[in-house]
């Protein structure tokens, strides 16, 4: 009975969704409608035995701990950060190098960053990614003031809320056009495919040929 359900792959929308559908495309599988324009949540596919749920990018990694959907792609910014609240419980088989960029420190023009940090000042860092700040700051052995942002963090050394920001950063046309400057690189993020535990176990038949297609259309 349980065969019958289909597999749920979650997926957030915006460039995860858009870089998925090439891999989708290499596994055989279409998907006619965008949560875009339909503002479904659910999706279905052209094949019966997978579907789509739209989540913010998140929250993948807790539908997929929990089983609410049998996998999921998620950046491993957020599977980092996610790491933090709930150790263990997801498969990560295969990194899909789609999504790329790198989380940076950036700071206002004109601020001396390597000054500061030589100098022992004590750092105000704005960010959403929590578990990498610290962890960055606490290997180079530099005191910091954390923020915890849940988005554009690029306002906040512009208007005196913190001396940094730690964000990911692709072009850099964002930094830019907030005249930020990237100072230091922490760590080059692309997204990965996670798996819930039980379902790779129980439905290894459905799920171990998705897997394989996507490891296959990703490394192509
Ligand atoms: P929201 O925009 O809904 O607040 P979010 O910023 O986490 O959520 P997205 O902007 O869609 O969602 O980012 C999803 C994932 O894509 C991120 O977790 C990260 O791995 C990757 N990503 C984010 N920004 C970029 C970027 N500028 N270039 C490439 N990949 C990125
Ligand atoms: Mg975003």
């Amino acid at each position: 009975m349980s065969s019958a359900r289909p597999l749920t792959l979650a997926l957030s929308k915006g460039r995860i969704f858009e870089e998925t559908l090439p891999l989708l495309q290499a596994a055989g599988v279409q998907v006619t409608e965008s949560p875009e324009s339909s503002r479904k949540l659910i999706l279905p596919t052209s094949d019966p035995g997978l579907r789509l749920i739209i989540v913010r990018a998140t929250d993948v990694p807790t539908y997929v701990q929990y089983g609410a959907a049998d996998l999921g792609i998620a950046g491993k910014d957020v599977l980092f950060e996610h790491a933090a609240q709930n150790p263990g419980g997801l498969y990560q088989p295969v990194d899909l190098d789609i999504a790329r960029c790198k989380l940076c420190v950036a700071v206002r023009e004109g601020f001396d960053y390597q000054a500061a940090v030589a100098q022992g000042s004590r750092l105000r860092v704005a960010t959403k990614y929590v578990r990498a700040t610290r962890e960055h700051f606490a290997r180079k052995g530099v005191y910091i003031d954390l923020i915890k942002l849940y988005g554009s963090m690029e306002l906040a050394p512009l208007v005196g809320l913190a001396d940094a920001i730690v964000d990911l950063v692709s072009t850099g046309g964002t930094l830019r056009a907030n005249h930020l400057v990237p100072v230091e690189d922490i760590v080059d993020i692309s997204s990965r495919l996670i798996v819930n535990q039980a379902s790779l176990k129980t439905r290894a038949d459905r799920l171990q040929p998705l897997i394989d297609a996507f490891a296959q259309a990703s490394a192509a």
